[in-house]
């Protein structure tokens, strides 16, 4: 199996919901290691340069605004398969749509506000990383 890095980000509601711990759980029982972490409050530049591939969507004024309303903490996770693994442990973007025991199924208030962001593909999570980290941050766990 292919060692990966993902970007995940705790979105706000979660963070508010002091949910960081619990989430954290789950990646590190399923086997990804976080190899870079920062706590931040996103910009409202920072926020819709990163979610720039969904501007023309209706909900981004909303997304950009949830997103910037409390603090986040943002990932970078490693380990095997660590994308898709990511994205199954997060489970579906609408939580009425999430599988039992998924992240968005156990902390998700809505389609907006579903608790985690993690990269889709390799290459979005190559952007991601580097959007919000130096190469020196990220330290190889494997
Ligand atoms: P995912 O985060 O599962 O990759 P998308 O990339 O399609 O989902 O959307 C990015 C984020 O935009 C979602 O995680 C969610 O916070 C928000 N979003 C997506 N669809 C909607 C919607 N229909 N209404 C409000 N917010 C949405
Ligand atoms: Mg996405």
């Amino acid at each position: 199996m292919a060692n990966e890095k993902t970007l995940s980000i705790i979105k706000p509601n979660s963070t508010l919901d002091n949910n960081i711990g619990n989430i954290i759980s789950i990646f590190e029982k399923n086997g990804l290691r976080i190899s870079a972490a920062r706590f931040a409050k996103l910009s409202k530049e920072k926020a819709e340069g990163f979610y720039i591939e969904h501007k023309e969507r209706p909900f981004f004024g909303e997304l950009v605004t949830f997103m910037t309303s409390g603090p986040v903490m943002i990932m970078v996770l490693e380990g095997d398969n660590a994308v898709a693994k990511n994205r199954e442990l997060m489970g579906a973007t609408n939580p009425a749509n999430a599988a039992p025991g998924t992240i968005r199924k156990l902390y998700a208030k809505s389609v907006g506000e579903n608790s985690v962001h993690g990269s889709d593909s390799v290459t979005s999570a190559e952007r991601e990383i580097a959007y919000f980290f130096e190469k020196n941050d990220v330290v190889n766990r494997f």
